[in-house]
């Protein structure tokens, strides 16, 4: 495990830090529904110098913390937990029955809450403003692109915006950061195809949806496999089929729901095109309707390729040769919302617990956990970050 290099103020924040995460670990909230987590946040943060502003998006709350003339940046943590009962038997396990911090929100929450504390006590060593985003619901309801919408990037306006996310796929003490994308586009989709159902011994009368919807099944993957350029990413999974009475029926009616994956805005566009293109085609083949319904949702999280040199300086003086390119999958994040707006950097923060090092304990698991280390190393490197973009007063 490498050493790493904590800032002196977060060094004395880390116990609080370490609270804060574990009492969200235990009163987790879903998305939107975050009432008693913010509550929590500001009563953290009261008695610092701020202007706050809340609820933003239902139950966001942004925080901006003015020192002087100069350039605003954000700093951003999503707040939201997920519709899991936690099975990991650790003593700030959830006690809200059904819902629990899977992916490790509650961390990049207590790491902005310490970076914004530390901060607070070093206003002689930055000048400008930063807004101090808690952001709802990440896990699927967008709650970045309300912020977005209700004006957080706004008055004053955001010169740069930064975000992580703890990574257990790799151990404390390494750092991911890539200039580009680094989390896929996620939208999701469901067809319906209608044939003529009727007697499994008659099929020349029917139009048997059960068969259209396999075919469909099948030439779909065609759409990676011979569309995409082999050297780029994308992915599309049909992860639900519902229809069919009896084993003697033959089905008029077949659902099928799925989610598209892709790094490259074109690729998005290609899957989403060949996708409507294969549903017709196999509809006027087989003589089906096909309804295909596509849901744009998240678009894919790339980094400013300056801002990524800013996090990777900042990184270094952290984690020194623990910084590499990240361990990347086709994961969504809403991050990506803020990111089309303003240039920023979105980075993973390594933190796998010991013990698990060789064995990931998934995010979205029940057993999920992290390594709590990882709190001073990402609160560190946001510290390094406003250093790097707002210089102490002259
Ligand atoms: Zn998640
Ligand atoms: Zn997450």
């Amino acid at each position: 495990m490498n050493n790493q290099n904590i800032h002196p103020t977060i060094a004395a924040l880390e116990k609080r830090m370490i609270e804060f995460r574990r009492h969200l670990h235990q009163h987790p909230e879903l998305g939107f529904e975050e009432v008693e987590t913010a509550r929590y946040i500001i009563d953290q943060i009261k008695a610092v110098d701020l202007e706050i502003r809340h609820p933003v998006a239902k139950t966001g709350i942004v925080a901006h913390m003015h020192n002087g003339e100069g350039p605003c940046i954000a700093l951003r943590a999503d707040m939201d937990a997920l519709p899991i009962q936690e099975t990991a038997e650790v003593p700030y396990k959830s006690v809200n029955d059904g819902v629990m911090h899977a992916c490790g929100h509650d961390g990049h929450v207590a790491i902005l809450l310490g970076t914004l504390l530390a901060l607070d006590r070093h206003r002689d060593a930055w000048q400008g403003t930063i807004k101090f985003i808690f952001q709802p619901a990440e896990e699927g309801e967008g709650g970045a692109e309300k912020m977005i919408a209700e004006g957080v990037l706004k008055n004053p306006d955001v010169a740069a915006i930064f975000g992580l996310h703890i990574w257990n796929y790799q151990p404390v003490g390494i750092i991911g950061v890539q200039s580009g994308p680094v989390l896929a586009s996620a939208d999701s989709f469901e067809i319906s195809v209608r044939g003529t159902g009727g007697h499994g011994a008659v099929p020349q009368d029917t139009v048997d949806a059960v068969y259209v919807a396999s075919q469909l099944v099948v030439s779909l993957q065609s759409i990676v496999s011979r569309n995409l350029d082999p050297l780029e990413s994308g992915v599309v999974t049909i992860g639900q089929i519902t229809g069919g009475d009896n084993f003697n029926i033959i089905a008029d009616e077949v659902h099928l729901k799925g989610t598209t994956r892709a790094y490259r805005e074109q690729d998005r566009e290609l899957i989403k095109d060949r996708l409507q293109t294969i549903c017709d085609g196999v509809a006027t083949t087989y003589g089906a309707t096909i309804d295909l319904h596509y849901r744009d949702s998240y678009p894919s999280t790339v980094n400013d390729p300056d801002m990524t040199e800013v996090v990777t300086r900042a990184a270094k003086r952290v984690a020194g040769d623990g910084v590499g390119k990240p361990f990347l999958s086709m994961g969504g994040e809403d991050m990506s919302f803020f990111l089309r707006e303003v240039p920023g950097c979105f980075f993973f923060l390594g933190s796998a617990k010991p013990e698990h090092e060789h064995a990931v304990v998934s995010h979205h698991n029940s057993r999920f956990d992290f390594n709590e280390r990882a709190l001073a190393a990402g609160a560190s490197v946001f510290m390094e970050i406003v250093h790097e973009m707002l210089p102490a007063k002259s």
